[in-house]
């Protein structure tokens, strides 16, 4: 019996989770938790449910991890679910969320890569909306504003090159673990700060604007921008160009995703300051020392299963070079290597998704093997 909008979080312990709390903790006169979920670390959970008292809440690698997330993204007193489940697994809790009507503040980007149309038919049969979480996106959407798809002309996406951005190619293909957890300018989860430096995460965000603006692959662009204030351009038909910028921070993209269209005053982020800013850059992407960012655009707009299949070869590829099993350029060979054995399947159903996931990922497995 309260006017309070209930959220989900699935992913509460990650990076994105553990921010989105935070601006909750800020906002209890207008949101609250309804359900928490975890993918292992159950103490870090069990802290999280003794603070905010879910009405459910459970870990997402255990036997009911599917119905778990089910049940979390389709409660009845939930109303915003905030999808910060790390890769291909996501999948299912987007489409159940958005079939149930909730809004989706979406983290989880491979959603829309794996399941692009599919997710938003589901948005569709059920009324659900889906509100991007990802720094860019949210840019896009607020530089967008009112106007309609047709007087948008490009959408121009910022990248902050990662810690490699000035490196020569030849070392940036020897790049350790260390080097490649360095951010320069974003503090995240594992997966994703490996995947800002070879440029992966930014091909994964071409194929999430594709679908979630409806925007075709040739109108989209990424420049590097090392100082990440700019969030990302918009340039409308009449050659306007309307940008989004605030500090790097992901409380700002997780507050919008909760309170779009509308705004709320908040605190919790320092205010932006050009001057003390200094000055922003931008520089064209080094194509022959970031070879993941065509590989992941080439397969978005080939469709099908490809963008499945690059999203599971990467989330593979990352994870033995974060095990020390496969070296930084390593990453790229086996992606194009998994891509052009398996990039022609089809997509269309989750069934023929998940399969192409699946051979994906035993591929890679199979590559880094021998
Ligand atoms: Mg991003």
């Amino acid at each position: 019996m309260t006017g309070l909008r209930g959220v989900a979080i699935l992913g509460a312990t990650g990076s994105i989770g553990t921010s989105a709390l935070r601006v909750v903790d800020r906002h209890r006169d207008a949101y609250r938790v309804v359900a928490l979920t975890a993918h292992t670390d159950a103490e870090a959970l069990g802290a999280l449910v003794a603070a905010w008292r879910p009405a459910l809440h459970g870990l997402s690698s255990g036997a009911n991890g599917a119905d778990l997330l089910r049940k979390a993204a389709t409660h009845p007193e939930v109303d915003v679910v905030l999808n910060a489940i790390v890769g291909a697994a996501g999948l299912e809790a987007t489409l159940a969320a958005l079939e149930a009507g909730k809004r989706v503040a979406l983290a989880n980007k491979e959603s829309l890569v794996l399941g692009g149309a599919m997710v938003l038919d589901a948005a569709r049969r059920g009324g659900g909306e889906l509100v991007p979480v990802d720094s860019e996106h949210s840019a896009i959407l607020q530089a967008i504003g009112a106007y309609p798809a047709t007087a948008v002309q490009r959408l121009v996406l910022t990248a902050s090159g990662g810690p490699f951005r000035t490196w020569e190619p030849e070392r940036v293909a020897t790049a350790t673990v260390q080097d490649a957890l360095q951010h320069p300018t974003w503090s995240m989860g594992r997966k994703i700060t490996v995947d800002s430096a070879t440029l992966a995460n930014k091909a994964l965000e071409v194929i999430e604007a594709h679908f979630l603006f409806g925007v075709p692959f040739e109108d989209i662009e990424v420049v590097v921008h090392p100082q990440s204030i700019v969030h990302s351009f918009v340039e409308f038909v009449d050659g306007s160009v309307v940008a989004q910028m605030g500090v790097p921070s992901m409380e700002l993209p997780i507050l919008y995703a909760l309170t779009h269209p509308a705004r709320l005053p908040d605190q919790g982020v320092p205010r932006f300051d050009p001057v003390a800013t200094g000055q922003l850059t931008f520089e064209r992407v080094r194509g022959d020392a970031f070879p993941m960012l065509a590989l992941g655009v080439s397969a978005g707009r080939r469709g099908g299963a490809a963008p499945a299949v690059y999203n599971a070869a990467n989330e593979v590829a990352v994870a033995h070079f974060l095990e020390g099993r496969l070296g930084f350029s390593g990453i790229a060979e086996v992606v194009a290597e998994t891509l052009q054995a398996l990039g022609s399947l089809a997509g269309g159903t989750r069934v023929a998704l998940l399969d192409a996931d699946r051979r994906a990922r035993s591929h890679v497995e199979e590559l880094v093997r021998c």
